[in-house]
């Protein structure tokens, strides 16, 4: 594993004075490698002086076996051949006082590095979530964005440049919102695809006639965009053809979804109503799922707290998860079970993968308002409580609030 840096960047030969001017995000793809697949033809053609270039690539940690290896195939020895600065980056933490590490900086790149010392995914499931799908996309910001904005700001010290993305033509608005959202000084967004008038499909055309293969989209095994952006059937193929990944990015949902049930990875679908127990192409899925489970459980105390800010707007919800327990998931759930009864609370029960749940406090429709459940789950979520929950919570639930029967 490289050595982790903390922010600011101060690694030998990584300076403000780096004759760097140009960048190109390369985000393993159909689009991006489509691009720089053809415009190593002709660099210079293309506008592009190599000297001055770097190509930059932020490891997530999740991304699918196929497109890493087909980057590692066909777009690594195009660089190498080109001598082309390749820049292997990754997120140090969940903090931003964590850093990024360089885990490859080199003009002859033999690999891709597929993680960092931190990952998405690590982050999701400590905390029992999954990526949020509305408004902005949060996770590829901390995962991606952030961590070449680190980079290019130590590198580029303020100095004009421009960085070169690839959005496709079919996508020509998010030029628009890069362009209004980029806070990099003496940055210029070039977007060659959407110039060249190539959208998804030229792309893998070109991709497909230049190397024989068909290049799938990149994206991490846990993403819940394939359903937005229509590809669902291709990803749910993708699934079925790595029941393992399938297994894993099922675990996640679940244990996210045992904690809040509206914590489904597709918005009003989840993965697991996606599968189908009937069918034998599915069977290998559910198996890994079932395998996945077979770890130690906890049982979980969950709050959270819906208020409101000064002028009435919904605040971001506040939540605190507590570790009650830890055992198999048919003692856990006699456990809750039992102590339920006693206060004449129902508890829901999953018989077929063995989650436990009952609510103490009830979500209610209006804000502002607190909830209050115990769940079963894998244990692989932290203790973690927002900053003054307390203090809030005491605020708002009146009564005896110290009623805790299962603590
Ligand atoms: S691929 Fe999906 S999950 Fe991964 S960072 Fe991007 S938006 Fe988030």
């Amino acid at each position: 594993m490289p050595a982790r840096t903390a922010y600011p960047l101060q690694l030998p030969g990584l300076t403000a004075t780096d004759d760097i001017d140009t960048v190109i995000n390369w985000g393993l793809g159909a689009d991006s490698s489509a691009y720089l697949a053809r415009m190593l033809t002709d660099p210079a053609g293309h506008g592009i002086d190599l000297d001055r270039t770097a190509v930059l690539y932020m490891a997530t940690g999740s991304e699918w076996p196929e497109t890493r290896l087909l980057a590692e195939e066909f777009i690594l020895p195009l660089l190498r051949e080109h001598g082309v600065r390749f820049v292997q980056l990754a997120r140090n933490g969940h903090l931003a006082a964590d850093g990024i590490t360089v885990l490859d900086d080199s003009r002859h790149a033999e690999r891709l590095h597929t993680r960092g010392a931190w990952t998405l995914w690590e982050e999701m499931e400590t905390v029992g979530t999954v990526p949020q799908q509305a408004g902005t996309r949060k996770c590829s910001l901390r995962a991606k964005g952030d961590v070449g904005d680190r980079w290019i700001l130590a590198v580029m010290g303020g100095r004009p440049f421009r960085q070169i993305i690839g959005f496709n033509a079919d996508e020509a608005g998010r030029c628009l919102k890069d362009q209004a959202n980029s806070k990099l000084a003496g940055r210029t967004g070039e977007f060659p695809l959407v110039d060249w008038g190539w959208g998804r499909k030229e792309c893998e055309g070109y991709l497909l006639e230049r190397f024989n293969v068909h290049w799938p989209k990149s994206y991490c095994t846990f993403c819940c965009f394939p359903i937005s952006m229509g590809s669902l059937p291709a990803h749910m193929e993708r699934m079925r053809a790595h029941p393992g990944i399938a297994g894993e990015v099922l675990r996640l949902e679940y244990t996210a979804m045992s904690l809040n049930p509206n914590a489904k990875l597709y918005g009003k679908k989840s993965l697991l109503e996606l599968f189908d127990p009937t069918q034998e192409r599915d069977q290998a899925c559910l198996e890994a799922f079932q395998r996945e489970l077979d770890m130690p459980w906890a049982l979980y105390r969950v709050r959270r707290l819906f208020l409101l800010s000064a002028d009435g707007g919904h605040r971001p919800v506040m939540r605190s998860t507590e570790r009650i327990g830890l055992g198999r998931p048919a003692q856990l759930a006699h456990k809750l079970t039992a102590v339920s009864q006693r206060f004449g609370i129902a508890v829901e029960r999953d018989h077929q993968y063995g989650r436990a749940r009952a609510w103490l406090r009830p979500r209610r429709p209006a804000w502002p308002m607190a909830e209050e459940l115990f769940a079963t789950a894998p244990a692989r979520v932290i203790d973690k409580k927002d900053k003054n929950f307390e203090q809030h919570w005491d605020a708002l639930v009146s009564g005896p609030a110290a009623q805790l029967p299962f603590v």
